[in-house]
């Protein structure tokens, strides 16, 4: 397994603008050592796991929020339960949140360290779950952070099909009948998918050189460099969806995978707006 190739502790901004006073541990893994630390890290919590019938993938709210889980099924009672926070093995955060963490995984492009193109939230190394779930046998399961949780632990809908799927991971459920797999799969595979974004990678952009008469001498150049999101669609087309200064922007590949362009743009100029 690559190792992060180095460890660092920093002073983030906040959302104003202003200094954040505590440090932040910030772990900075190239996207390749990343890749292998969470595939590593997969295998591990998948000893755990009873096999998915449906990939968690294709019940992603993208595709499917609640297409196949009955109305009359009850909500599911998080604090007996945690299986999102073991399951899904990437969560990422915005810079505004990783601020509010004690510790972050940074993600920087192979050849180009000084690029960040992502943080997510790191995974426990013993047993591959969030590193901010705590169990505790007879008493339930709580997260560390929960009041400054990232934005796609509140954006998950406990009662969803993903939600339902993990619990089933977990032996919390019983697997679908036949009968139910089938309905499943022909309402899944019933959506279009060619408009849908298969997967996404970055890529280091443009460097450009600006120059400012202003500026004391010797620092008058300013390098600023652009990294560009591309999609592959499920039709093998690739679309440019945005460029962006890492320096003010941080994106992880798996945040618009499912989207259709549109739903990936929209998201694009939400976050570029800073809501
Ligand atoms: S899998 Fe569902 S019920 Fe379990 S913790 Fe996550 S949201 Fe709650
Ligand atoms: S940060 Fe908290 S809510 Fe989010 S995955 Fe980790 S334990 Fe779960």
């Amino acid at each position: 397994m690559s190792d992060a190739f180095f460890d660092a502790a920093g002073i983030f901004f906040d959302d104003d603008g202003g200094t954040v006073e505590r440090l932040v541990q910030i772990t900075r893994l190239t996207k390749s050592s990343f890749c292998e630390r969470i595939t590593e890290l997969s295998g591990v919590v998948e000893t755990m796991a009873v096999e998915p019938q449906i990939s968690v993938r294709f019940l992603s709210k993208y595709y499917s929020e609640r297409q196949i889980t009955p109305d009359t099924e009850p909500i599911p009672d998080c604090v007996t339960c945690g299986a999102c926070c073991m399951f899904a093995g990437i969560v990422p955060t915005l810079p505004g949140e990783a601020s509010k963490l004690d510790e972050v995984w940074e993600i920087v492009l192979d050849g180009a360290e000084d690029v960040a193109v992502g943080q997510v939230i790191p995974r426990d190394p013993e047993n591959g779950f969030c590193a901010n779930l705590r169990t505790a046998p007879g008493e339930g399961v709580g997260c560390t952070v929960y009041s400054d949780r990232p934005f796609v632990c509140r954006d998950f809908d406990a009662g969803s099909d993903r939600c339902h799927a993990y619990r089933r991971m977990l032996g919390l459920e019983p697997p679908l009948s036949d009968a139910e797999l089938e309905t499943a799969k022909s309402k899944i595979m019933s959506r279009p998918n060619s408009d849908r974004i298969s997967d996404v990678h970055i890529e280091l952009g443009s460097t450009k050189v600006s120059f400012d008469l202003k500026a004391p001498e010797g620092e008058q150049y300013k390098e600023k460099r652009t990294v560009q999101i591309f999609a592959r669609m499920y039709d093998e087309t690739i679309e440019e969806l945005h460029s962006f200064d890492p320096a003010e922007e941080a994106w992880f590949e798996n945040e618009l995978e499912g989207m259709t362009l549109d739903e990936a743009r929209a998201i694009i100029e939400q976050r570029k707006a800073g809501q």
